[in-house]
C-alpha cells in the first residue's frame, strides 16, 4: 500500500543533487516526493537502466535555472515500472508532485488507456511518449515524430515535402516516423518490415488517415529492389537490428545501389555507427545516428512541461559528454 512507501521529501538543494544520474533507477515504492516549489519529472520503463534521459533533461534544467530560479527545484530521474503497473503508477506520480513523465518500452501504446486527454498527433500515431499533469489530469503527447523530423532536417539537411521515405520496421518508433513524414508532406512512405502482421497493422492505420497512393509496404518476400535502385530515398532504420554490434544491416539491398542523393538515418545511437550507417558511409551517402532524435524529442517534452524554450544543443553536448570518447569521431 502507499502507506509503506519510504518517500523522501526533497528540499531545493536536494533536488539539484538529484540532477546527478543515480547508478540505479528508482522503483515506484521509493520515488522522492516533491512539494512546491520542487517538481519531479521522470522517465518510466522496464527495463530502464539504459536510459540516458536524465543526463539530457538535468543539463537543460540546470541551464533553465540560471535564467529563472523557479527551475532550481526541478529534477528528472529514471523509474522502473512494469507494464501492468502503469495505471496505478500514474496516480502515485500525480500525488507525489510529478508534473511530467516520459514513457518508453513497454508503456507507449498501453498508456493510451490511462491518460485523461490525448494530443491529436499522439492519437494519429497511436502511442504516447510524454505525459503532462494539468489540473489533476494526465495529458498525453508524442514527441518522437517531432524529434525525428528535426533530426532529419538538422543533421541531414532533408526536406520532407515531396520526398520519398523508406522506413525499416513497423513498431512504435516506425509509426511515429511514418505519421510525421506523411503530415510533413512526404510524397511516398514505404514501410519494410520482417513480420507481415505488424506491417499490415501499420499500413491500415496509415491508410485510415492519409491517401492510399502515398503509402506502400513490403516484407522480405515481396521487396522489389528495382523500385529503389538509383532512386533518392530517405532511409530510416526504426528496427532494433543494430543494437548489438554483431547484428546484420536491417536493409536488404546494398546502400551503393541507392541514388547518390539518398540519406540514411538510424534511430539507434548506441553503438554510434551501426552496420547500416557504415554501409551508407562506404557508399558515400550522408548519414546520422539516433542521438539527435533522442535529443530533439526530449527538448520538446521539456518545452511542454516548462513552457520555456529549451536548448537542444545543451542536451546534445551533455549526451556526448556522457558517452565521452565514444562520440569523439
Ligand atoms: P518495437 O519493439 O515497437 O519495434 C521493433 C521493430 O524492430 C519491429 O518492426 C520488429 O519487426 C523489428 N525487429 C526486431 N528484431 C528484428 C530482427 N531480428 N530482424 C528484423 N527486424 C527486427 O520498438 P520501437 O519501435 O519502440 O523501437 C525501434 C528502434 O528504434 C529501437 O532500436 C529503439 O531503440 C529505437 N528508438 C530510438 C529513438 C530515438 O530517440 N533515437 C526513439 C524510439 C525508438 P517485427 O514486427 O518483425 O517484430
Amino acid at each position: 500500500s502507499l502507506k509503506c512507501f519510504s518517500y523522501l521529501s526533497l528540499s531545493l538543494k536536494e533536488c539539484v543533487g538529484l540532477r546527478q544520474m543515480r547508478k540505479r533507477p528508482f522503483f515506484l515504492e521509493e520515488i522522492p516526493q516533491f512539494t512546491l516549489p520542487s517538481i519531479g519529472l521522470a522517465v518510466l520503463g522496464h527495463p530502464i537502466s539504459h536510459s540516458i534521459s536524465p543526463v539530457l533533461h538535468n543539463a537543460a534544467l540546470s541551464d533553465l535555472s540560471l535564467k529563472d530560479s523557479a527551475f532550481k527545484g526541478w529534477s528528472y530521474h529514471r523509474v522502473d515500472i512494469k507494464a501492468e503497473n502503469l495505471a496505478n503508477a500514474l496516480v502515485t506520480f500525480a500525488e507525489a508532485g510529478y508534473l511530467g513523465l516520459n514513457l518508453t518500452i513497454p508503456h507507449k501504446v498501453e498508456a493510451l488507456k490511462s491518460v485523461d486527454r490525448l494530443d491529436s498527433e499522439a492519437s494519429l500515431i497511436g502511442a504516447i511518449n510524454t505525459l503532462c499533469l494539468r489540473d489533476g489530469e494526465w495529458f498525453g503527447y508524442n514527441t518522437d515524430g517531432y524529434g525525428l523530423h528535426q533530426a532529419l532536417c538538422k543533421d541531414l539537411g532533408c526536406e520532407i515535402p515531396n520526398s520519398k521515405i523508406l522506413i525499416l520496421g513497423a513498431g512504435g518508433a516506425a509509426r511515429a516516423a511514418a505519421v510525421k513524414c506523411l503530415l510533413e508532406g512526404a510524397s511516398t512512405v514505404h514501410i519494410h518490415n520482417r513480420s507481415p502482421e505488424r506491417l499490415h497493422d501499420l499500413l491500415s492505420l496509415l491508410s485510415n488517415h492519409f491517401e492510399h497512393s502515398r503509402i506502400s509496404g513490403t516484407t522480405v518476400s515481396n521487396f522489389r529492389k528495382v523500385e529503389f535502385i538509383d532512386q533518392d530515398w530517405i532511409v530510416i532504420n526504426a528496427t532494433s537490428l543494430g543494437l548489438s554490434e554483431e547484428d546484420p544491416s536491417p536493409f536488404c539491398m546494398p546502400c551503393t545501389e541507392l541514388g547518390k542523393k539518398s540519406v540514411v538515418y538510424d534511430m539507434i545511437y548506441n553503438p554510434a555507427k551501426t552496420k547500416l550507417l557504415a554501409e551508407a558511409d562506404e557508399a558515400g551517402l550522408s548519414f546520422a545516428n539516433g542521438l539527435s532524435m533522442l535529443v530533439y524529442q526530449a527538448a520538446k517534452s521539456l518545452e511542454i512541461w516548462t513552457d520555456q524554450e529549451v536548448c537542444a544543443e545543451r542536451m546534445l553536448e551533455a549526451a556526448k559528454n556522457y558517452f565521452s570518447g565514444y562520440y569523439a569521431s
